[in-house]
């Protein structure tokens, strides 16, 4: 039986279309038994409409958070949005000159530089794939490749729901031979109007994982805490398929960890 016990992509109301504290979220994945929850809101386009650095300060204090909360460890990271076809991620080009109180920064960076520094890990997904369609699958493909070269990405999320038309198999050795993990997302399969179109390609990522041999992570992309730690349809999935434990990143705290520090050149635990 497959066993998970971190739920490393998942939202609080800093989303703004979410609605729980991260307080609420730690706490419901202290009841489920789960080691590690990784809180990963969105850092994308779609939650305000000014490219205004005051808009993302609550990526900016999360070193105030512990590492242990309620029994559970607590990863701070953010779902970042692919923005083009070359596989930039959102706030590359958004220039921070400021600190959120108004005072001039001695060195100025940009927003997805400022936003990253303070985070374990990153997630990157895309929400809006109209630039990936003027693509060929092979050029799809490599924009995925791109954005996990991040030195911050770990993580391609819900690469089955979001629909792209991409050449499946360089991704998926890119990924593999990066030490970087490929999402399975609950939320893909537990909403009835995701799941319809979401599980075959959901199904199809998995098997062509455990054949050519990559990670996996386990997110629950809950955007309210009674979802969190929820896995019933991930985890019937990989029953289905029979796929290989050691494969799965998110069955220990101390699997996940370990293939953190592999992948990501500062990763600080
Ligand atoms: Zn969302
Ligand atoms: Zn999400």
């Amino acid at each position: 039986m497959i066993r998970i016990s971190c739920d490393v992509h998942t939202h609080t109301l800093a989303s703004r279309h979410a609605y729980s504290t991260i307080d609420e979220n730690v706490r419901a994945a202290a009841e489920q038994n789960f080691e590690v929850l990784g809180s990963t809101d969105h850092f994308s386009g779609m939650l305000y409409p000014e490219r205004d650095v005051r808009n993302f300060q609550f990526f900016f204090n999360v070193k105030s958070w512990p590492r242990e909360w309620h029994g559970v460890t607590l990863l701070h990271g953010c779902e970042a949005d692919i923005v083009d076809g070359d596989g930039h991620l959102f706030g590359c080009d958004i220039p921070v000159d400021r600190e959120i109180n108004g005072a001039p920064l001695k060195h100025p960076t940009t927003l997805k530089k400022r936003v990253f520094r303070d985070c374990d890990y990153v997630i990157a997904s895309i929400h809006r794939k109209d630039f990936t369609l003027g693509q060929t699958p092979a050029q799809n493909a490599q924009m995925y490749v791109n954005a996990l070269q991040d030195p911050k990405v770990f993580i391609l999320g819900h690469l089955g729901r979001s629909g792209v038309d991409f050449e499946l198999d360089p991704v998926l050795e890119a990924a593999r031979d990066l030490g970087k993990l490929i999402e399975l997302n609950e939320a893909s399969l537990s909403d009835s109007w995701k799941r319809d179109k979401s599980l075959a390609p959901c199904r199809h990522i998995a098997e062509r994982c455990a054949e050519l041999g990559v990670q996996v992570s386990f997110g629950s992309d809950s955007h309210i805490s009674c979802g969190i730690a929820r896995y019933e349809n991930v985890r019937k999935l990989l029953e289905d398929i029979d796929f290989p434990n050691e494969l799965v990143a998110c069955r220990s705290k101390e699997a996940f960890l370990a293939a953190a520090r592999a992948a990501l050149p500062d990763f600080a635990l």
